[in-house]
């Protein structure tokens, strides 16, 4: 009778250790894999360099737990996404700026987008509209105010300014 109580009466005292050990090292390891993952991504979210997301990915397996602290110390401060999006935004901003300082090409005075003259050098500008008298910018091919098409033949803003310069150039040679 003894010997048929003692396997049951083990088998409830003592559980099979080796079953849980188990379990245990194959939680242990699903975490480290984890956060060797969320590493990677979190990696590949901050950094460009295809080896550097690499390198990080490998500080995320080992040293195992530690790695992706170590990780969260050295990487880039922000996403990759928000930097871009922070460079546009500058650049944009950087755009409405120039076009507020818009400056006479001549005498470096400030002058209006919608100045055809400048108002402190007389130096030609802009070409009025032929059907308007808006002034037009160097790209357009129609007026967008009134819809005449513009001549070809009309110099731009650039044509214009580049012989002013020439000219007050050629002025201030023979001045000399
Ligand atoms: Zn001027
Ligand atoms: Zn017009």
């Amino acid at each position: 009778m003894n010997l048929a109580v003692t396997p049951l009466a083990q088998s409830l005292v003592s559980p099979d250790w080796t079953l849980l050990r188990n379990l245990g090292i194959g939680l242990v390891v699903v975490v480290w894999l984890a956060t060797a993952y969320w590493t990677f991504k979190d990696a590949r979210r901050r950094i460009e360099d295809p080896w550097l997301i690499a390198l990080a990915t490998l500080v995320g397996l080992f040293p195992p737990f530690l790695g992706p602290i170590i990780y969260m110390f050295l990487r880039p401060p922000e996403y990759i996404q928000d930097a871009r999006e922070r460079e546009l935004e500058i650049k944009a901003m950087e755009e409405r700026l120039s076009r507020l300082d818009q400056r006479c090409p001549v005498c470096r005075a400030r002058v209006e987008p919608s100045y055809l003259v400048c108002p402190v050098c007389t130096t030609r500008l802009k070409q009025a509209c032929p059907g308007c008298g808006q002034p037009l910018e160097s790209l357009w091919q129609v007026c967008p105010y009134c819809a005449t098409e513009i001549p070809p033949g009309l110099p731009s803003f650039e044509d214009v300014s580049a012989t002013q310069r020439r000219s007050s150039r050629r002025t201030t040679a023979s001045d000399n």
